[in-house]
């Protein structure tokens, strides 16, 4: 036994906690809930069944029996893991076949296959600028573009939100070498489709290449083709990005260009080079889910249906304007919008409360997916109406 009593530990992470306590006390703490059952209309969340108004899983696809068929046939064929990155031992036939198909549907020459959207983001713009260049990028473009800005260490100029006259006099007193327009198609937490034509108009005028990020449009939008196909454009200057994990319910993402800057990135994109490739299992079951985005019509017309259906419902009552199956409900405060989902909740509605630093307002964010019934989003719309009149 020492005599001497132990000196007390320093706290080497108190100055976490602190800031930790900062964000309880703002009501902008973070969580995870954990799912006991695969996506679908209904998840089950603590042993409850809830209605599933917050995933991305928009046509329905992530628990398709034809796609969980597809990996397990995949999985026989190929194994799990890929063993490699694409530059070394990585890249298998399916992952050829499936690039081939991503870029055929969008109306691409070429496209290369990423591990994430996250990812695809980060390589395409790190690799495409750098030092001396300009990127223009909207206010509210996805976290992982911004962070893909900053990396790249070209100057870094953010227009407000749709601003066009803003994007036009950053790119008129430009002198940067090599001028990238990077933005969201659909906008994530708002819903919004960026105007295409004007942004590939001034891409033209001023020499820029036009990045977008159609995440939230692939599949969704212009027959599932995404959001170039919905608005008629096509431009080589057009470099498109659809991430796979949301409406084509699987997991990945894939840009789709000119030939020459496919072999670029495949030459010059580190996050693309120095990263294991994904399962080969995932690029059978990505086959199986582009074929179903052609086929199944019915589940765009479907949320059509539900975008019209809630809209409706909830005239006049705080819906943003959009006409993708993102639809927010912005709310006064962040704690209204906690107490907002908290409520629905209880009466088995599962709908995420979206916060700063997220967004610049907070928002009850309504995501629709055509694994629910058109009927089971007139009962969401009637639950909501109940919740503001009591308000
Ligand atoms: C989800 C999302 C991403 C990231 O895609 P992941 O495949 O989930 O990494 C990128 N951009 C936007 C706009 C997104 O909504």
């Amino acid at each position: 036994m020492r005599d001497t009593p132990l000196l007390m530990p320093p706290m080497p992470f108190s100055s976490l906690d602190a800031d930790l306590a900062a964000r309880r006390a703002q009501h902008l703490f973070r969580q995870r809930t954990v799912l006991g059952s695969p996506q679908g209309a209904q998840v089950q969340v603590g042993g409850q069944m809830l209605l599933n108004f917050c995933s991305n899983d928009y046509l329905g696809l992530a628990n398709h029996p034809d796609i969980i068929l597809a990996a397990q046939q995949g999985a026989q064929r190929w194994g799990v893991g890929s063993g490699s990155a694409h530059l070394v031992a990585g890249h298998y036939a399916v992952h050829e076949a499936f690039e081939q198909c991503a870029a055929n549907w969008v109306g691409k020459p070429a496209a290369l296959s990423f591990c994430t959207g996250y990812m695809a983001n980060l390589a395409v713009v790190t690799a495409l600028v750098g030092r001396g260049d300009a990127v223009f990028a909207d206010k509210l473009n996805h976290a992982s573009l911004n962070d893909a800005c900053q990396l790249s260490r070209a100057d870094f100029k953010r227009f407000a939100h749709n601003d066009m006259a803003a994007l036009e006099r950053l790119l008129a007193t430009s002198t940067a070498a090599r001028k990238l327009i990077a933005v969201d198609a659909v906008f994530s937490m708002d819903g919004d489709i960026a105007p295409l034509a004007d942004l590939l108009r001034l891409a033209e005028q001023y020499d820029a290449w036009l990045y977008l990020d159609d995440a939230h449009g692939f599949g969704v939008l212009g027959d599932g083709r995404g959001s170039m196909a919905h608005a008629g454009l096509e431009s080589p200057r057009v470099i498109y990005m659809a991430t796979l994990g949301k409406a084509a319910g699987v997991a990945g993402a894939f840009v789709a260009a000119e030939q020459v800057v496919i072999d670029y990135l495949i030459n010059f994109a580190r996050p693309y080079i120095y990263t294991t490739a994904a399962p080969p299992l995932l690029a059978e079951a990505l086959l199986v889910s582009l074929d179903l985005i052609e086929q199944d019509g019915w589940r765009r017309e479907r949320l059509q249906q539900q975008i019209a259906c809630l809209r409706t419902a909830l005239a006049g009552r705080g819906l943003m304007p959009s006409a993708t199956p993102i639809q927010p409900l912005l709310a006064p405060d962040s704690a209204a919008a906690l107490a907002w989902s908290a409520t629905l909740r209880e009466r088995g509605y599962w709908l995420a409360a979206i916060r700063p630093p997220t967004v610049p307002t907070p928002r009850l964010r309504i995501c629709l997916s055509a694994a629910h019934e058109v009927a089971g989003v007139a009962a969401l719309a009637d639950e909501i109406t109940r919740l503001l009149d009591q308000a």
